[in-house]
């Protein structure tokens, strides 16, 4: 990479930066999900590590995985279902290729907390003790690799390239930025149609509520029994298990076990399963070990 690309490059991250600080600093101190907390909180100096290394680093290499998957899928045989699915008016084509790839980020957020080989990617996105729009970089790029390949792969198979997606990943990108902003602005019921911070907020309770996967839609959540949506936030966000607090910790930890020299943690605990009918009382599911019945104080949902 020539010295003129890494400046373009770090001119970008930074004005990207800027202009993100520039649309959710005042939307966070108007409209505050958590009045008080300041633009310099803690670890605020990791998120934005996060925010540059997913900036200048991994979103390259995971639009190189999408181009891979891409090409795979193309060499499937085709089933007409691509001259089907071009043959429907465009307004349709949008909404089939949203709901598949809602569909498709719901189910694989939702794996990820089931399954430990997908959790220990995952739970470096839910060691944010502080949310915010920075927080929403926090991410490890493998699990980056993964929720973008859950959220086109449906589209490819629909035969849409890459290019004709490209505005609906950015904003999907921009919208799961928002939905961890330190924002609660007044939507009413429209919550439920539009993913909003409250709903992710309460993801990432420290104390696993297990639900709210979906990440534009929360029909999704209602629709499959994990939609909460308390009237208060959270007591607290993060992980109750121990994980490293520096940058390099936090990329090397998943990899526990498979690195000879990194070892550790204790295996995080997994979504507690759906009741037989996907029913959930009261907004929450089961128990899991170690929860503090204090953290339950919810049922209300909206
Ligand atoms: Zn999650
Ligand atoms: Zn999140």
């Amino acid at each position: 990479m020539s010295t003129t690309a890494i400046l373009q490059s770090l001119w970008a991250a930074g004005a990207a930066f800027l202009i993100l600080t520039v649309v959710f600093w005042p939307l966070e101190r108007m409209f505050p999900a958590r009045p008080g907390q300041p633009y310099f909180r803690a670890e605020w100096l990791v998120d934005t590590t996060f925010f540059f290394g997913q900036y200048l680093v991994w979103s390259s290499l995971v639009l190189t995985f999408l181009y891979y998957a891409q090409d795979a899928v193309n060499a499937l045989p085709s089933l007409g279902i691509q001259a089907w699915a071009h043959g429907l008016p465009w307004w349709v084509q949008a909404c089939i290729v949203l709901v598949l790839s809602d569909l498709g980020v719901y189910w694989g957020h939702r794996l990820q907390h089931r399954y430990d080989v997908l959790w220990r990617f995952h739970a470096v996105h839910h060691t944010s003790e502080h949310l915010d729009w920075l927080a929403a970089h926090r991410e490890h790029p493998v699990d980056s690799i993964y929720t973008t390949l859950n959220a086109n792969l449906p589209a490819f198979l629909l035969g849409f390239p890459l290019e004709t997606l490209a505005g609906l990943v950015a904003f999907r990108g921009m919208w799961a930025i928002y939905i961890h902003s330190n924002v609660r602005l007044p939507i009413g019921p429209l919550r439920v149609l539009i993913g909003a911070p409250e709903l992710h907020h309460w993801h990432h309770d420290r104390h696993r509520i297990n639900g709210n996967y979906a990440n534009l839609c929360p029909v999704l959540d209602v629709l499959f029994g994990t939609y909460r949506c308390p009237p208060h936030e959270p007591e607290a966000f993060g992980i109750a298990e121990p994980f490293p607090r520096t940058y390099l910790g936090q990329m090397l930890h998943p990899f526990r076990g498979c690195i000879p020299g990194i070892s550790g943690a204790t295996r995080p605990t997994a979504e507690a399963a759906p009741s037989a009918t996907g029913a959930v009382k009261d907004g929450v599911e089961p128990l899991q070990k170690g929860r503090q019945p204090s953290a339950l104080k919810m049922g209300v949902q909206s």
